[in-house]
Formats: structure tokens, sequence, C-alpha cells
């Protein structure tokens, strides 16, 4: 009988999603229920490890989409979620795919492939041949040497294996303080031949997110739903305060008024980033009456829109900003506005437009009363 342990345990920070990777939508599904689908018709069971945290939300998702699955606890290391998998399996359960759920494009044919190779000889784990040149460097990068390429494989999963020589395999690593970082290389480790079979280069795990935007070419259209955000700001000059845009300080004798650091320019921003995916304003979001915003940078509160434009499967894709400004001369600060605008938004520099204006000394940014400023963003979402 064969069962699939799923891993759903990662945090997904490099997904800078705040929260974990696999409850990420994927037109409209849940990464963690594709990969759960992935095994629908192949194996006769699931057991689904996932963060304590997230346990619920599991629950929750499985039980609206009707799909079933035994949801246990991970432990501290992918390993020790592996094993509280295995622990998790019934006595029936003699062959066991393990597979992480941040691969949620895993195909049938991938899947069949290893369970084939489990019947032939006890192991099958999905592998593609590797492209690029691998280098192995010591700790200051120097490269020690470059070995023969056609001899590497890159490993995926599914890993799937004879239930009780997998058991066997984790006990023994267990016994030994042994930590590797797939499956495989716990049954290396007993001496027991590990058969490599076909995986498929869609098969990748979903890690960072320009993961997000391969998968989604992968799996319908080709493209993502684009969709197009405005913001508009004000604040007022005063005296002493700084004068804070895009992130740089820049040195003048007045500067913005706010409940933040007032910088309107990335104020606008994302207010632009917040309106193309309907999510409301930063008003909303970061309400002036919270102490927890008072004097605090706008990086910050943009490092959080991003997360949560990456919670819906969104990221910016190009934006341009307009500072409405009589004074101070803003051209010196351009290139470091940009840069720190492109940084945040995880951008080449060549997605990103800062530029300034005056008013020819109409309206009140021409009186030097305040400064405006203007964003405009292009979303792509997953
Ligand atoms: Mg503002």
């Amino acid at each position: 009988m064969w069962y699939a342990i799923i891993l759903a345990g990662g945090s997904g920070s490099r997904m800078g999603a705040g929260r974990n990777k696999v409850l990420l939508e994927l037109q409209g599904e849940p990464v963690i229920l594709r990969a759960i689908r992935a095994f629908e018709g192949l194996a006769d069971g699931v057991v689904l490890v996932s963060r304590g945290e997230d346990i619920p939300a599991m629950r929750e998702m499985l039980a609206e989409r009707g799909l079933t699955a035994a949801v246990v606890p991970g432990g501290a290391t992918r390993q020790e979620s592996v094993w509280n998998g295995l622990c998790a399996l019934p006595e029936a359960a003699d062959r066991v795919l393990i597979h992480d759920g941040a691969r949620c494009l895993v195909d049938a044919d991938t899947i069949r492939r290893c369970m084939e190779s489990v019947e032939a000889c006890g192991s099958g784990v999905a592998a593609v041949p590797v492209v690029d040149t691998i280098k192995q460097v010591d700790a200051e990068g120097v490269v020690v040497s470059t070995p023969d390429r056609s001899t590497l494989m890159a490993v995926q999963t599914p890993q799937a294996f004879d239930t009780a020589l997998i058991r066997r395999a984790h006990e023994a690593a267990m016994a030994e303080g042994f930590i590797g970082t797939d499956d495989a290389s716990l049954v290396e480790r007993l001496g027991y031949p590990v058969r490599l079979t076909q995986g498929s280069r869609r098969n990748i795990k979903l890690t960072t997110p320009e993961d997000i935007n391969m998968a989604q070419a992968f799996l319908g259209s080709g493209f993502p739903a684009l969709r197009v955000g405005q913001g508009y700001d004000v604040h007022r000059l005063v005296e002493g305060r700084d004068l804070i845009l895009c992130g740089v300080k820049v040195a003048h004798t007045l500067g913005l008024l706010g409940h933040s650091d007032a910088d309107v320019a990335l104020h606008a921003l994302m207010d632009a980033m917040l309106g193309a995916m309907a999510l409301g304003d930063i008003g909303k979001h970061f309400p002036d009456t919270d102490e927890r915003y008072r004097g605090i940078s706008s990086m910050k509160l943009l490092a959080h829109v991003v997360s949560l434009l990456a919670e819906h499967g969104a990221q910016v894709t190009n934006c341009d900003v307009t500072i409405v400004a009589q004074k101070p001369k803003l051209l010196p600060h351009i290139p470091q506005m940009r840069q720190n605008v492109a940084e945040a938004l995880s951008l080449p520099l060549d997605r990103v437009n800062v530029k300034a204006t005056t008013t020819e000394r109409l309206a009140f940014e021409g009186r030097e009363e305040g400064i405006s400023a203007q964003a405009v963003v292009m979303v792509a979402q997953a």
C-alpha cells in the first residue's frame, strides 16, 4: 500500500511572504493543496506534516476542498519532520513517497517512475541532470575543484522507498546523530543502493518570489495576471523635521510633517501597490493612531507591503514615482532613491524609476508649503 508523506513545514523566509510559503496561492489554489492533489489516484493515503501553528489552517483547507490527509506536527529539522510522518503511517503502508510540499508542480509521470523503481529495487528518487557547472569552493569562495558535470545529478522529491528501509535509515541516522539534507542520503549511509529516476525541470521547489512567476508560467497561459495601481500623497513642510524621500535623508532647512518619517514618495508607492491589489491604502494598514508607527521608517512599512503582496502571489514588476517639490534639488539623490526602492521590491534598477519636478512656483508645492508624490506600479499576480 502506497502512502505519501508531504512536508509543509518550512517557514518560507526566502519567499518574504511572512507566512508559510505552502499556504500561498497559485492560480487561486494554495500550493500545499496542489501538492497533495498531485498524488491523488497514485497514493492510497497522505500524511501531511505541518508546523504546529499551521495545523488548524491546514485541516480547514483540506476539509473545504474535500481532500483527505492525516495532519501531524513537524519537528525541528526536515529530517525530524519526515520521521514524524513515518511514525504516523498506518501499518499497511509498506511503500512511501516523501515529498516537499513546495514542489507543487510535480507531475504524475515523475511520481509513477519513483514508484516503479521502488517495486523494482526498493528506492526511486526523482532527479534531473545538472546543467550548470558546479564548483566546490573553500570558505573564502575560492574554487577548490570542478567535479565532472556528467557525473552530477540534481535531486528532487518525491523520494520513494520501501517503508521498512527508510525507517531503518532514519533510525540509524538518529542513533548516530547524522542530519542529512534529504532522505536518500540516509539510505546511502546504510550502504544500500539508491536508484535515481527521471524527474522534471518543471518540478521546481518554490523558494523565492521569482519561483512563483516561473510556476505561473509553467501552469497556465504562461502569463500572470497584470494589475495596475496608482498612489498619491502630500505632506506639509515644517521646520525641525528631517526630509526623507524614498528612504534617503535629503539635506534641507525644512522637513515633512507626519506620524511616521513622512516619506511622501514611499507613501505614494505603497498606496499604488495596495491599490493594484485592491487592498485599500496605507491609512488602513498603518493607522496614524497606532503608536507602533510613530517615527517609523517608511522603508520598514514598504517591506511589510511587499510581504502582503507576496501573500497574494503578487510582485511589483516595475514602478514609476514622481516627487513634486520646489526645493531642494533632488537630482543628486535620485540614484540612491532608485537603489533603495529596487532593493525593497527585489527588482533590477531598470524596473524602478524615480523622478522629481517643480511646479514653476505654482500651487502649494511651488510655495514650498508641502511636497506631493505620485506613483504608478504594475503588479504581476500568479
Ligand atoms: Mg503620507
